[in-house]
């Protein structure tokens, strides 16, 4: 045997993964297919307890700026909703270094990390995952291992070749550009505009990283996604006027709420792979670092006890936070799918700051339904589907 266990993917869930198996003496490989880590787009933005989730500091060199509050705009812009202090402060990340240093924790605990290591496919046999083979510059490389993380994101190739069932595995395609010289009113405050001519199903986001430089995305369903994000930057001249695009990414954000299998036999998945996201907000980090976290947990008990059933463990912790989280956001997905742009400007008049933060992390959502339960169309198309 190689290794007690191979990790694929090195984002925010193998790598808590990786640490979590490492620290308790087991022998762990990260395989990583990119030459860097952070390649893949994101917006950056945690809650501040994303880094009780990382267990490291919140060191400034991380963060690249710190959120105070945000504006939720619906389809009037006029009817924009502020939500400000308590708990919907936050930071936007410097999400290369965050990574980096979640790497040096894998790492510093035992881990070894192989980058430019693609995985190509994996060996089953009754059922068990028993090897891979990984190219790395231009060889293919055989591995063996007991336990196997498919941490690899959207499009896992792990799912696939290990025969998760993957239906109801569905993603909102996003196009985000890093700009400069955009004129962001309150930096500190994020910015979401809603509406189905802004962005069909989903949303548009601008979230300023310092005084310079902002993430600027947008995210739709069946309708494409850089025309709707060039005609909001075009009729938004206050704020992009004098602007550029520096650097252009995107990518599939998974919206369809967890898999239903997330372990097979002696292979487990964490993270976007496995859908692990908030459906309403796209917010996958923190769910992605609590998988790896408690997969890695599991799959040291299980090589310790010699009882791979430890794995089972996984789902049932997982679902007792993060899991009920991520199926109430996907509820209220769905009810405000059905929605117009009448009904949302309906709901943003009607909704407080508090109402928004927690409908859209599917908590206390009884008591911001029940708000709508007294007005007819909104008790009819949103208080009746989530209650
Ligand atoms: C445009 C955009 C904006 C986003 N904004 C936010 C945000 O503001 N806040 C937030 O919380 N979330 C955000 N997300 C979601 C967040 O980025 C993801 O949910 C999170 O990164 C998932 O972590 P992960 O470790 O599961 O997967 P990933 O971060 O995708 O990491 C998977 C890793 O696996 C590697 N890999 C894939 N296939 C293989 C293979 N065959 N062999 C070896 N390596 C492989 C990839 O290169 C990658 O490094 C955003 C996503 C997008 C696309």
């Amino acid at each position: 045997m190689d290794y007690d266990a191979v990790v694929v993917g090195a984002g925010p869930a193998g790598l808590m993964a990786a640490r979590k198996i490492a620290s308790k003496g087991f022998s762990v490989l990260i395989l990583e297919k990119e030459k860097d880590l952070g390649t893949r787009a994101c917006a950056e933005a945690v809650s501040f307890s994303a880094f009780e989730t990382a267990e490291i500091p919140p060191s400034p060199s991380l963060i690249s700026n710190t959120i105070n509050g945000a504006y939720v705009f619906p389809p009037d812009e006029t009817k924009g909703v502020k939500i400000s202090g308590g708990d919907y402060r936050g930071y936007i990340l410097n999400k290369q270094q965050f990574l980096y240093a979640l790497a040096s924790q894998a790492v510093s605990a035992g881990a070894d990390l192989k980058m430019r290591s693609e995985v190509k496919d994996v060996k089953m046999e009754g059922g068990r995952a028993k090897s891979l083979v990984y190219s790395h510059k231009g060889e293919d490389k055989d591995i063996t291992f007991k336990y196997l993380v498919g941490a690899d994101g959207v499009g896992s190739r792990i799912a696939k070749s290990c025969g998760f069932d993957l239906s109801g595995f569905e993603i909102i395609p996003t196009i985000q550009y890093v700009m400069v010289n955009c004129k962001v009113p309150e930096k500190d405050i994020i910015r979401i505009y809603m509406g189905n001519e802004v962005a069909p199903l989903g949303y548009v986001w601008i979230f300023a990283k310092n005084e310079y430089v902002a993430n600027v995305g947008i995210g739709v369903r069946g309708k494409p996604a850089k025309t709707y994000l060039d005609k909001f930057i075009a009729s938004h001249p206050d704020i992009f006027g004098g602007s550029k695009v520096v650097k252009e990414g995107g990518g599939g954000v998974p919206v369809g709420g967890q898999i239903s299998e997330i372990v097979k036999g002696n292979v487990v998945l964490c993270g976007d792979s496995a859908g692990q996201v908030i459906p309403i907000t796209g917010g996958g980090i923190r769910t992605s670092m609590g998988a790896g976290s408690i997969a890695g947990a599991c799959i040291a008990e299980a090589l310790e006890s010699g009882d791979s059933r430890a794995l089972t463990k996984y789902p049932a912790s997982y679902g007792e936070y993060w899991g009920v989280r991520i199926g109430r956001s996907l509820k209220v997905l769905r009810a405000l799918e059905e929605l117009g742009d009448d009904d949302l400007n309906l709901l943003g008049s009607m909704m407080s700051g508090d109402d928004i933060v927690d409908l859209a992390n599917g908590l206390n959502v009884k008591r911001v339904v029940a708000k709508f339960s007294r007005h007819p169309i909104l008790a009819m198309k949103i208080a009746s589907k989530i209650l």
